[in-house]
């Protein structure tokens, strides 16, 4: 009995390993052992039938927010199991102070896969916004020291470029980009609304580092007013910056995605920027309420009141991107690279996650694509009708089906501040 779980009869989606077309997934503990047309199903303990829809590999949500005790910092299991989201990786919540926290009280506690990039203000995102204020919370021995102790779970630096970050002192640039240089690592910018100016600080940029929010429409955003990519950003794309999206709740722009992806500038990783602004919304308020896309949380998600009335949409969560890069023209095995191949890559994991080849981990998100029509807003209220949406139907985690079960709430202590969101 070769197997212990068969996934039978699927589409089977993976680019970047070569398949495509209907082909059984075979997996033996955690691990996918066969990718085959036709696996008898008497050599597996467990065979589900996914005939009819797609099947990936786990999805990689490169940009997201989950350190327990910070702002933006949601649960995600709750959140992966109904998407297909089975690595998760934390963008900047984690300082140097809250590095071993996150490895304690997030990563060792959570069912996804997970990974940080590891702000270089020491303090991370405990609150919403300014954490750069003081340029010496940028100490690069303090995180040096930090992430050589959990090198394991590290993904890279993080820095937030905008006045969110709180600054217009490039002192932490410096320091950001010194201390990836010396520990080896990426860093991943975010940019919002300057101060700085994007030419002040794409240059900190190198190849393999990635940029996101890179389709945000504030003042930081990558194109002119005739829609051209600006000069700046294009010397870094070919200088090999990665694009990411980070939709969240403040930084998606339609504008900006119609204008960039037909000029050839589509995103090399599709992220959601998911905290629990960009889940629930931009208000979150006492007794309202609870709208969201696709499927309504959980009853007992909490109150919360989702701002699409003036049709400033946020994120939701990945699917919901994904369904607007569809829209925008990416084709499906784009999309899926997006969120497979191409953040395993940035993460150094390529092979272990991310693909369908035998002998990765048995994450695997079963999906479809259908037929039906949704309205989608970006974050400025831009209104798109698109015809097709991604939906989910299973997901395998580490080599087990992955249980739903009811999403978090939100903390209370979120309504206490009113900030524009990230
Ligand atoms: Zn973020």
């Amino acid at each position: 009995m070769p197997f212990d779980l068969l996934l039978k009869g699927g589409e089977v989606i993976d680019p970047n390993a070569g398949y495509s077309g209907r082909l059984d997934i075979g997996i033996t503990r955690n691990r996918i052992t066969a990718v085959e047309p036709n696996i008898p199903p008497e050599s597996a303990f467990q065979v589900i039938d996914v005939s009819g829809h797609y099947v990936a590999p786990g999805f990689i949500d490169l940009h997201t927010h989950y350190l327990p005790g910070t702002y933006w910092g949601l649960e995600p299991d709750a959140i992966g199991a109904r998407t297909g989201v089975t690595t998760w990786v934390d963008a900047g919540s984690a300082g140097a102070m809250g590095l071993a926290d996150f490895r304690d009280s997030a990563a060792a506690l959570m069912q996804a896969r997970s990974f940080a990039f590891v702000n270089i203000s020491y303090i991370g995102l405990i609150g919403p916004n300014y954490e750069m204020t003081n340029p010496e919370y940028s100490n690069v021995e303090l995180l040096k020291r930090a992430i050589s102790q959990n090198r394991d779970i590290v993904a890279g630096v993080k820095i937030r470029a905008g006045r969110s970050g709180g600054g217009v002192d490039l002192t932490p640039f410096k320091r950001a980009r010194r201390a990836a240089d010396e520990l080896g690592l990426r860093l991943m910018m975010h940019i919002s609304g300057a101060p700085p100016e994007l030419e002040e600080v794409l240059p900190f940029l190198k190849s393999g580092d990635v940029l996101t929010h890179a389709y945000n429409g504030r003042t930081m955003r990558l194109i002119e007013d005739n829609g051209k990519i600006r000069e700046v950003a294009k010397r870094a794309v070919e200088s090999g910056v990665l694009l990411d999206v980070g939709h969240g709740a403040g930084s998606f722009s339609f504008v900006s995605a119609e204008a960039l992806i037909p000029q050839g500038y589509a995103p090399y990783t599709i992220s959601s920027d998911l905290h629990w602004m960009a889940l629930y919304g931009h208000r979150v308020q006492d007794s309202q309420v609870i709208l969201s896309r696709g499927d309504a949380p959980d009853d007992d998600a909490g109150s919360v009141l989702v701002d699409i009335v003036g049709g400033r949409e946020p994120a939701f969560d990945l699917l919901n991107c994904l369904t607007k890069m569809l829209h925008l023209g990416m084709s499906l095995p784009q999309i899926v690279e997006a969120v497979t191949a191409h953040p395993a890559t940035v993460l150094g994991v390529e092979g272990e996650i991310g693909t369908l080849k035998p002998g990765a981990y048995a994450d695997i998100a079963v999906f479809d694509v259908v037929a039906e029509g949704i309205d989608l807003y970006d974050v400025h209220g831009e209104h798109r009708h698109a015809d097709r949406q991604f939906k989910h139907a299973l997901t395998v985690l580490n080599g087990r089906v992955w249980e739903q079960q009811p999403l978090p709430k939100p903390p209370a202590w979120l309504r206490f501040v009113d900030e524009e969101a990230s």
